[in-house]
């Protein structure tokens, strides 16, 4: 007996070029996948939907008054640092790098790493994210099994990005191959490329390694067939020259490797990019509050590259995609700029590239164009309905432009992660909050006391309810 769901009435922004917006339409979801989209799925008619369109049994969801998008893809966050929340809000990478390091990394436990990553992953399924990728250091197994747990436990799509300790010998000109537990989690947790979770290497670029560990780190990652993601080329980083041209000399460069920042990356490296079919994932928040550099959005797009959306770490930028989104718009305008005050302004990029950015792109970027993205019959059902009714977001007129530059996570409604709903009528679904809010805070206080950071200035939060 197959299990069905009809979401009924929406605004259906499909983000698919075939089919693209249908007003007042049906998604039909049959065994976690979407089986048609179109109108009146559930009445007589369903002529006109695209797949078959047998709702009959279905449970209904209605979604009058909503947008319905794919839900948003986060190309990389460092989910861990949930637990830290807010820690940074305004700091320079240096003062970030250093604070994490040498303090706040080797305060988490296997177990804080499981907490941080299931809270992480909820704040971000609240927001109507339902992939990230986890850019995950591990201390030992012992943290990176804690983190997989943490994603799993919460129901996310998620490519974990195993990465190797916080110690500064992993970081300048390291001699230290990419740890070799990655062998064992690749056997144990990702045997099957067919599940919610996928794997990835989190490495680190030439300059931070010697060249014979990128080499042998690049190979691993063909060994284990997964996918890379690597910080590259950011002011201050910690790696000067020119990373993306030294992989490029070594043969490393492909289409399985998403590159993190690039605010620094030359037009000839992005074009080798381009060459190669790899990705690019920007954190436009982050890397202006930090000082990474300007995102370079349309000197991406203008090499054919897509600057796939991340959110970096929640110690400095809110969890959701509706701040990345509207933050890579008014930047790749603003990049459009003519350099003479009278010249004029004809700036591209639009709320419509920018949600492609943060659902297609992004899902292209890790490797999950085929299951995810789009509102594509034969899809997993990954979406959002976000309210086109409320004191933020009535009238509904431009519905990708609701979402793009009014709505935000108050107005995401209903939340399906391979057709199971994580968000219903504004709530987390099966989500013990009261407990995982105890978890976090007796976790905080622990991870600040062993950080030897400050305490929250505000006492004890547990005793504000
Ligand atoms: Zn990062």
């Amino acid at each position: 007996m197959s299990r069905k769901l009809l979401i009924r009435g929406g605004h259906v922004v499909t983000m698919d070029p075939q089919l693209g917006d249908l007003p007042g339409a049906d998604v039909l979801v049959v065994d976690g996948r979407i089986a048609a989209v179109g109108p009146d799925l559930g009445g007589s008619g369903g002529a006109d939907a695209t797949g078959p369109a047998d709702a009959t049994g279905a449970e209904v969801i209605d979604a009058t008054g909503t947008v319905v998008v794919p839900g948003f893809v986060d190309t990389h966050r460092h989910t861990y640092q949930s637990l830290v929340r807010a820690l940074l809000p305004s700091c320079t990478l240096g003062e970030f790098m250093g604070t994490i390091f040498n303090s706040v990394a080797p305060a988490f436990t296997p177990e804080f790493m499981r907490l941080g990553n299931h809270l992480g992953a909820l704040d971000a399924l609240d927001a109507g994210i339902t992939t990230m990728v986890d850019w995950s250091p591990s201390e030992t197994p012992d943290h990176a099994d804690g983190a997989i747990e943490g994603l799993r436990r919460a129901g996310i799509r998620a490519m974990y990005a195993h990465g190797m300790p916080a110690g500064g010998q992993w970081w300048y000109r390291s001699e230290l191959n990419h740890p070799d537990d990655a062998r064992r989690i690749r056997a144990e947790h990702f045997a099957s490329d067919d599940q919610l979770l996928t794997m990835a290497l989190a490495l680190r670029q030439p300059g931070n390694v010697v060249d014979a560990v990128a080499v042998n780190d690049w190979n691993l990652s063909r060994e284990l067939g997964v996918r890379v993601s690597v910080h590259t080329a950011m002011r201050s980083g910690g790696a000067t020259g020119s990373p993306v041209r030294e992989l490029h000399r070594l043969g490393l460069l492909g289409n399985n490797t998403t590159y993190i920042h690039c605010t620094t990356t030359s037009a000839a490296e992005i074009a080798m990019i381009a060459d190669s079919g790899g990705s690019v994932s920007i954190a436009p928040y982050v890397e202006l509050v930090m000082g990474h550099g300007l995102p370079q959005i349309t000197a991406m797009l203008d090499h054919g590259v897509a600057p796939t959306l991340s959110i970096d770490t929640v110690t400095t930028s809110p969890g959701d995609m509706f701040t990345q989104m509207r933050a890579a718009l008014a930047l790749g305008r603003a990049e459009a700029l003519p350099a003479d005050p009278e010249g004029a302004f004809t700036p591209q990029l639009t709320h419509r590239d920018v949600l492609r950015l943060a659902t297609v792109d992004g899902a292209a970027a890790c490797g999950l164009a085929a299951r995810t993205g789009t509102l594509t019959p034969g899809k997993a059902a990954d979406l959002v309905l976000v309210r086109a009714d409320t004191i933020r977001t009535l009238p509904l007129r431009d519905p990708a432009g609701i979402v793009v530059s009014c709505a935000d996570r108050a107005d995401v409604d209903t939340v399906l992660v391979g057709g199971v709903v994580r968000k219903r009528a504004g709530q987390l679904v099966g989500v013990d909050l009261d407990r995982l809010r105890a978890e976090a805070l007796a976790a905080h206080e622990a991870i600040l006391a062993s950080a030897g950071l400050q305490p929250s200035p505000v006492g004890d939060l547990r005793g504000t309810g």
